[in-house]
């Protein structure tokens, strides 16, 4: 990593994460002189990958939305990369302690054991009624609610549930939007695991920022920013300060509101206030072999936990190794109990992959990790009552992560606001 040297710069990216990483490599291939501060040893915040022995650990389960959005962007910035699509075929359901084919097709609807004569009809005709729903009608309806009002059978509103945690990591119903929501649940975009892990596109992205120039500090961490009329200060833990015409800042809502110590804060403050992050406990497994090597993607009808095993075709674990993922989705106001989730997730565990314990070679327990900085929630509209990246009438400040911008969620939407960022300073500043 290349050392800070120049105090002026035409643009600072706060923050070495997918959205931090791509808004450097867009400014820098724009011309823009651009530096960028990771607080972190290592760069790619969430997205970055451990390598123990050939099992590659992302930060808990990650799979790419394939929804267009984020591929985009990684294809505009030459970030390549390769993996394996959901087998959604081999998907199960967990429910009254069995396994069952989940219902997503009319051949699964037909042979699952899971639904009766009647909650296989209401299922069967409420696929179709996703397949074709216009999602606008939706917004600013919880999922809850449509639930109460569309549903009839437990089981069909379970199956529903858990499909809108698989698609969104949010298990409060009562909160999230219906139309993004069912949106997903319908059309089931394919998600793809990577070779190699997330870190591909960590390492893609930095390869590509500092070959187009940009400049990239890690162990930096950034104090405070000073907003200005013609230049920002940027304030570093080691007392240093660097000027810059524009801002970005890659972070959590909370902690970007409080770097801003002056202009903008309060409006900092208010889209940190409106937030509500989305947390997760998991259990990542290597294993030398698997004891039930067909049982690859479970849900969890009655629980918030889901399970996958992300090894097979994809290049995550040595030959004949498996890397298991158990993820409890944890609800935004739960008091969450690190050791009673791990016992659940391993209680479930052993249902789903008997004498596991014998066969684990790694282990990685992420007790309370940050999936999204918010979910996507039903009282503001859901994806249209998010931030925009250009916080309003400050000059060249911009925000961009999983929390901004009114297209996509997750990653996708780290990548796009980043890029929205990043061509709106090209437009003004470089
Ligand atoms: C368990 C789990 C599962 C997930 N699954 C998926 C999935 O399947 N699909 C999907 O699309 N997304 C998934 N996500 C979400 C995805 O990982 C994130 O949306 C994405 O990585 C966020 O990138 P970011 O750059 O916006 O933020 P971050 O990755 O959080 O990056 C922010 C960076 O800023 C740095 N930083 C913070 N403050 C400062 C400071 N003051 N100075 C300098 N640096 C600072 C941090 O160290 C960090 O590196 C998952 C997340 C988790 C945790």
């Amino acid at each position: 990593m290349q050392e800070v040297s120049s105090p002026s710069f035409d643009a600072v990216v706060v923050g070495g994460g997918l959205a931090g990483l791509t808004a450097a490599t867009i400014l820098a291939r724009g011309g823009c002189s651009v530096l960028l501060f990771e607080k972190a040893n290592q760069l790619g915040g969430r997205a970055r990958t451990k390598d123990h022995h050939g099992f590659f650990f992302n930060q808990g389960i990650h799979a790419l939305y394939l929804t267009g959005t984020g591929e985009a962007v990684l294809r505009e910035l030459d970030v390549t990369y390769q993996g394996k699509r959901s087998e959604r075929e081999s998907y199960e359901a967990y429910a009254k302690g069995s396994f069952h084919r989940l219902p997503i097709d009319p051949v699964s609807l037909r042979t699952t054991t899971l639904l009766q004569e009647e909650s296989r009809m209401e299922l069967g005709s409420l696929l179709m009624r996703l397949a074709t729903l216009r999602p606008e009608s939706l917004v600013g309806m919880s999922l809850q609610d449509w639930l109460d009002q569309q549903v009839v059978h437990p089981v069909v509103r379970q199956f529903v549930e858990a499909g809108a945690r698989l698609a969104t990591y949010t298990h409060a119903p009562q909160l999230l939007d219906a139309s993004f929501t069912l949106d997903l649940v319908g059309k089931r975009p394919d998600a793809l695991r990577l070779d190699g892990g997330w870190q591909t596109l960590v390492d893609g992205l930095s390869t590509q920022a500092q070959a187009a120039g940009a400049r990239i500090s890690t162990r930096t961490r950034v104090v405070a920013v000073e907003t200005g009329q013609e230049a920002h200060l940027i304030h570093l833990t080691d007392g240093r300060t660097v000027q810059a015409r524009a801002v970005v800042l890659a972070i959590e809502p909370a902690r970007a509101a409080e770097l801003v110590v002056n202009g903008p804060q309060h409006i900092l403050r208010s889209y940190a206030e409106q937030t509500i992050p989305l947390y997760a406990a998991c259990l990542d497994l290597a294993l030398e072999r698997l004891p039930h090597p067909e049982r690859l993607t479970v849900l969890h009808l009655e629980r918030p936990l889901f399970y996958a095993n992300h090894a097979p075709n994809v290049r995550l674990a040595p030959e004949g190794g498996a890397l298991l993922h158990l993820i409890k989705y944890l609800a935004p106001d739960e008091q969450s109990d690190a050791d009673a989730n791990r016992a659940e997730m391993e209680a479930w565990l052993d249902q789903l992959q008997p004498d596991w314990r014998e066969a684990v070679v790694e282990q990685q327990f992420l007790p309370h990790m940050l999936v999204s900085s918010d979910l996507l929630q039903a009282r503001r509209q859901g994806l249209s009552g998010r931030p925009e990246p250009a916080v309003p009438l400050y000059n060249q400040l911009y925000v961009a992560g999983d929390w901004v911008g009114m297209v996509d969620h997750l990653a996708n939407a780290s990548l796009v606001s980043a890029q929205t960022a990043a061509h709106l300073i090209l437009k003004r500043t470089c």
